[in-house]
């Protein structure tokens, strides 16, 4: 079968790889109808050190069930499910509690140990606590907001719980990317009265105001900030997604904080110290969030995009089949496209 491999910075390709296949009885294989490229692959395709094996990238994905090994027994072959982009067993104490991106016997997609989505085929491990199946048809128009569940919207979501959203409250964005228009559309579905997006990039700018940003700040660091103080009374935000991940996206979202307010961050942190520690003490803002429990999340959020009050999926403004991924990377690398979703 076909997949994406990347084998350094900047290094995508197509290649032919070993089919998909059942290794252990609770497996499923996947055809994937639709996959696509995360901010977060934007990383290694800018700082991954060269190798020689490679990896198979890409942690989203809609398809069709294949074949299920000898111990599954609430996936079917035939069944149209999204994939969440960590895996996990639905058993243990932190699936229980809803953390399944802490699952003792979980991991995730697309690394150098489990071979991600972007392919043709995909290996689901612990397919019964994994994998949500759907009763649509694997055509239906609604697959790219359904897609969303598999990482971006249910990331948004877990960013803005985290930052303790809620009706009445001021809400700062801080990231224009997918995640952060996602952002947007939690925010407002968890009542937020107000919400900044600080972003740069008109196309990003305009969808995020039909998602329900009522102001934008365009500058950066302490003019965001100032900006930001202007529009909140001087006050600050009482809560603050941070979608992202650089040192200076951390450093602003803890400065357009209030005192006492939260910031929720889901972008990968590129450093391991996190920065403004003394603000953030000083004003007590709590700081949590990291790798949504997206699992948990398809439940809460499945209804809202079947009955069309979210339409996540507007953040994909490409469309391309497998040969054409690694021109994908580059497209949203370049800021040229928002996400690309995939066709395999
Ligand atoms: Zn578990």
């Amino acid at each position: 079968m076909r997949a994406t491999v990347m084998y350094g910075a900047g290094d995508v390709r197509i290649e032919n790889v070993p089919d998909a296949r059942i290794i252990e009885p609770t497996d499923a294989v996947v055809t994937v109808t639709r996959a696509c490229i995360c901010g977060s692959d934007l990383w290694p395709y800018q700082k991954m050190e060269p190798t020689d094996t490679g990896r198979v990238m890409g942690h989203e994905a809609i398809g069709v069930v294949e074949a299920v090994g000898g111990e599954v027994r609430k996936i079917r072959r035939g069944d149209v499910v999204i994939m969440p982009f960590a895996f996990s067993d639905g058993t243990c104490v932190f699936c229980h509690d809803g953390l399944q991106t802490s699952c003792v016997h979980g991991g995730f997609f697309g690394t150098t140990e489990v071979a991600g989505a972007q392919a043709e085929a995909i290996r689901i491990p612990l397919a019964d606590g994994t994998l949500f199946p759907v009763q649509v048809d694997k055509d239906d128009a609604l697959m790219p907001s359904l897609l969303t569940l598999s990482d971006v919207m249910g990331t948004g979501h877990h960013a803005a719980v985290s930052a303790k959203v809620g009706p009445g409250k001021i809400v700062a964005v801080v990231g224009d990317g997918a995640v952060g228009l996602c952002g947007v559309i939690a925010a407002r579905r968890l009542g937020a009265q107000q919400i900044i997006i600080l972003g740069r990039h008109a196309d990003r700018i305009a969808l995020a105001r039909e998602f329900g940003a009522t102001d934008v700040v365009s500058g950066r660091g302490d003019e965001a900030v100032e900006r930001v103080r202007a529009l909140t009374g001087g006050l600050g935000a009482h809560s603050v997604l941070e979608c992202v991940g650089l040192d200076a996206a951390m450093t602003t979202a803890i400065s357009v904080a209030r005192p006492g307010g939260a910031v929720g961050r889901v972008g990968v942190p590129q450093n391991e110290m996190m920065p403004a520690s003394q603000p953030a003490f000083y004003s007590n803002i709590s700081v949590s969030g990291g790798p949504a429990p997206v699992r948990a999340y398809i439940e809460e959020l499945l209804p809202d995009v079947l009955n069309g009050t979210i339409q996540p999926g507007r953040v994909f403004d490409r469309v391309i089949g497998l040969d054409d991924v690694p021109d994908g990377y580059r497209a949203m690398n370049d800021r040229e496209a928002i996400k690309v979703m995939v066709e395999p």
